[in-house]
């Protein structure tokens, strides 16, 4: 978890603009950008806003940079008049001279239940909800990972920690191949890094333990490696024995 408000402000006495990058952010902590006096932010709707396949990217810009910012990737929906066609590309007002092309509708239609949802619930009551689900990964990973050599790569303490809870052993790559074929889709990382993304609006604390069960039988079933040589041994053998 990173200090929005101290990152801005040190940025800002260094003479400089902050930049969020929300991808993990929302829909899974609460993030006040106005209140941390942020400049601009982007972000994804396809991780903890559940937004899917063709799920559209979103921007934010501080209202008193709006009328200073040029966007350099200009479109229709972003001039003053859509229609007017005219030969010179004439911003809109506000936050709309950011928009370029004709968005993806479908993806945006698809996003607004997951939104009402969360305005419903309030972002506070997800974040309560996605510490529980972390600490929980962690609590079984305490109990029945670590003796298999897993440890724990994320911050124990939970308000320095966001919505996934990476895990580290030298088997987690083939552990993760192992899960993804069990419909169980976690997310690697090098070195070694079992990355568990809980979305908290759809996860559930059974479906955590049916997840990390399977990442202890994972590591616990002994692999075979046939290579086959002995096989070819035994036949050279049997050949030499019969000629
Ligand atoms: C997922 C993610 C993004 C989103 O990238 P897209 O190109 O929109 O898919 C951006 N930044 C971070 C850190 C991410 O994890």
């Amino acid at each position: 978890m990173a200090d929005g408000p101290g990152i801005t402000a040190a940025a800002h006495d260094a003479g400089a603009l902050v930049l969020w990058d929300l991808s993990h952010s929302v829909g899974s902590v609460v993030v006040e950008l106005d209140a941390w006096g942020a400049d601009l932010a982007s972000g994804c709707s396809y991780k903890y806003l559940c937004g899917g396949p063709g799920a559209p990217a979103f921007g934010y810009v501080a209202s008193r940079h709006l009328e200073r910012l040029d966007q350099p990737i200009q479109g229709w929906m972003g001039t003053a008049d859509v229609f007017a066609m005219g030969p010179r590309y004439e911003a809109g007002p506000g936050i709309r001279r950011f928009l370029t092309g004709t968005p993806p509708v479908l993806g945006m239609l698809a996003m607004e239940p997951v939104l009402d949802m969360i305005g419903e619930v309030s972002i506070e009551a997800i974040r309560a909800k996605s510490v529980l689900l972390t600490e929980f990964v962690i609590e079984f990973a305490d109990a029945h990972l670590a003796p298999l050599g897993v440890t724990l790569a994320s911050p124990r303490d939970s308000s320095r920690r966001g919505g996934h809870v990476t895990l580290n052993h030298p088997r987690m790559k083939q552990v993760t191949a192992e899960l993804w074929e069990q419909d169980v889709i976690p997310d690697y990382r090098d070195p070694g890094g079992l990355r568990i993304g809980l979305s908290p609006l759809t996860t559930s604390f059974a479906e955590v333990i049916t997840g990390m069960t399977r990442v202890a039988s994972s590591l616990t079933t002994p692999r075979v490696e046939y290579t086959g040589n002995d096989l070819l041994y035994r036949s050279r053998r049997d050949a030499g024995n019969h000629s």
